[in-house]
């Protein structure tokens, strides 16, 4: 089975890990394909089995995959597009960190390392950004409520400067 092109799995993902979320932008290039299901463990070249994947989570899942008994502990890795990642882990927006709900998501979080601490930095720091762009959004509203404010205002007076004349 020939590879899908490397463009249609950046797309999937968004350009950004498949496992951590780190961006192209914020990684500086480009990130590299995660065989999900490894060759070595009869993985294909399918679309399914491809994650775009940074660099660090691709070392550290390296060529993991579950023995039976680790199966039947449901001890895997989370696959970013089929499983609800949000029944199995959280994101604590005070500390950064990745919170397990489940035993499998406190595998995954364990095995691919993701609450490495500039990973942990690189979330708080995108939080922060964010509340930064909401705030500056909401006084952009506020400026162009003032100025309407102030035409209807200029309005009334020039009115009212007719009216004295
Ligand atoms: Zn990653």
């Amino acid at each position: 089975m020939p590879r899908p092109d490397l463009e249609l799995i950046r797309q999937r993902y968004t350009f950004a890990c498949g496992y951590c979320g780190v961006s192209e932008v914020s990684a500086g290039g480009l990130l590299t394909v995660d065989h999900y299901r490894p060759l070595a463990a009869d993985g294909d070249e399918s679309l399914a089995n491809l994650i775009y994947a940074c660099i660090r989570c691709n070392q550290h899942k390296y060529t993991y995959w579950p023995t039976e008994e680790d199966a039947n502990l449901g001890l895997r890795v989370l696959h970013p597009l089929r499983d609800i990642l949000s029944h199995h882990y959280r994101l604590n927006p005070q500390t950064g960190r990745l919170e397990p709900l489940t035993e499998t998501g406190r595998f995954h979080i364990t095995l691919l390392h993701l609450n490495r601490p500039r990973l942990v930095r690189h979330r708080l720091a995108q939080q922060l950004r964010e509340v930064m762009e909401g705030k500056l959004a909401l006084l952009e509203r506020q400026i162009h409520e003032l100025e309407e404010t102030i035409t209807a205002q200029e309005r009334y007076i020039s009115a009212l400067e007719e009216q004295i004349d």
